[in-house]
């Protein structure tokens, strides 16, 4: 799996040491304070609902009315920019220019709520003025933690309505009071305080949940190639032995098989001249040269081919009657014998190998079938090594 950018947010501890894409944190932490977001609908509606019984009571409820209209226009632009954001962050797609439009409906918000704190004259209703004031700091505070994720647009809502109602305890008619506007000024720290430390525990759930799943990605990622391993050799990257008895022991396929070894010829030979690094390399373009010839002779799968250990390889064919094998093995003797050519350092270098072919039988056992490939492939190196036989 891929690993962005190393996230530099290091306030969550121990947490911080592993890797973490801070992308998808962020993207986890706007998802899930978006759907909080949807679902304290009711609430908001609510809200909305007891301002507008209070606002009835109230003598110039008309004014008033017209204050909580551009509330709940507000409140439907929030509503507007929170999904419009949910859907680009849902599609990963560039969230700054929704993030602007968020940020200007909740600087709005600020503005509509603390306008519903309108100065109301001395005859009105205390119980209705009350109510107002208590549902508007309500929302404030339930607005502050729930879009506590995202720290600017909670900033902007907090700044306006602030500013506004400062304006309107300056501008009573009976005189701005200082006590009130530090009263304002306390409540609005406090609410930021506590939309802060919510962000906070809201980042470090995404973060837990990013972490969890890039874990579990890694870890399918590792026993993906444990997997690999096991059933591979590490030299050559062809199947080993261990996957040839597995691969057979759940061979449904129905189809005809044949089984054929290949043993590289006079190979100790190749070690002791030039070394066993050039050994190596044989052994790979050896193994290489088997693969392709695999893939051309039918579909990915169909033919496998196994190191067996050493200098000895076998392929496992699949769907192909005698004839063709036995052409098909030679055109693969031919192939093995001009690998010589990969090594121009080394003109002399003879690389060739002896084959042996057998039919294998449903119901015959694999140690039966490869007796009989072995018995063949040495019946080939008898009669002079570089060529192919086939077992009566
Ligand atoms: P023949 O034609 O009869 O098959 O002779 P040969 O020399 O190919 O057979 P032999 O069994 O005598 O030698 C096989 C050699 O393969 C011996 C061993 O050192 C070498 N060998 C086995 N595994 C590796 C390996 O992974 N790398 C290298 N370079 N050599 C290996
Ligand atoms: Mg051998
Ligand atoms: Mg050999």
């Amino acid at each position: 799996m891929q690993i962005a950018k190393q996230s530099d947010d290091d306030s969550v501890g121990v947490f911080s040491r592993v890797p973490v894409d801070s992308y998808e944190v962020e993207r986890e932490a706007v998802i899930a304070m978006l759907e909080r977001e949807r679902r304290s609908l009711t609430s908001s509606l609510i809200a909305i609902g007891l301002m507008a019984v209070a606002v009835a009571m109230l003598p110039d409820a008309s004014f008033m009315a017209a204050l909580l209209v551009l509330r709940l226009a507000s409140f439907l632009f929030t509503r507007r920019a929170a999904s419009m954001l949910e859907d680009r962050v849902r599609a990963r797609l560039p969230l700054r220019n929704s993030r602007r439009v968020l940020l200007c409906a909740m600087s709005l918000t600020g503005i509509t709520l603390a306008l519903m704190l309108w100065p109301q004259p001395p005859d009105s209703p205390l119980g209705a003025v009350r109510m107002i004031q208590l549902v508007v700091v309500v929302a404030v505070t339930l607005i502050a933690v729930t879009l506590a994720a995202l720290p600017g647009s909670v900033d902007a809502m907090l700044t306006t309505f602030w500013a506004t109602a400062c304006a309107l305890v300056l501008f009573h008619p009976g005189g701005g009071d200082p006590v009130m506007i530090g009263v304002l000024t306390l409540l609005i720290l406090g609410i930021r305080i506590y939309s802060a430390s919510a962000g906070h525990h809201m980042r470090s759930s995404a973060r837990i949940l990013v972490e969890n799943r890039q874990l579990s990605e890694d870890l399918a990622d590792a026993l993906a190639h444990a997997e690999f391993l096991s059933w591979r050799d590490p030299l050559t990257g062809l199947f080993n032995r261990r996957k040839l008895f597995e691969e057979t022991r759940l061979d449904s396929s129905g189809l005809a098989r044949h089984l054929l070894t290949i043993d590289l010829d006079r190979f100790k030979a190749i070690n002791d001249t030039y070394g066993h690094a050039v050994g190596d390399r044989v052994l790979i373009a050896a193994a290489n040269a088997i693969r392709d010839w695999c893939r051309t002779l039918g579909e990915d799968g169909t033919h496998q081919a196994f190191r067996l250990g050493g200098e000895e390889f076998l392929v496992l064919a699949r769907g192909m009657d005698d004839a063709e094998m036995i052409d098909a093995a030679e055109q693969l003797r031919a192939q093995i014998s001009e690998l010589g050519e990969l090594f121009p350092d080394h003109p002399e270098i003879a690389i060739s190998a002896s084959l042996g072919l057998t039919g294998w039988r449903f119901g015959e056992g694999l140690d039966d079938a490869l007796q009989r490939a072995d018995g063949a492939c040495y019946q080939a190196k008898d009669h002079g090594r570089n060529r192919v036989r086939r077992a009566a």
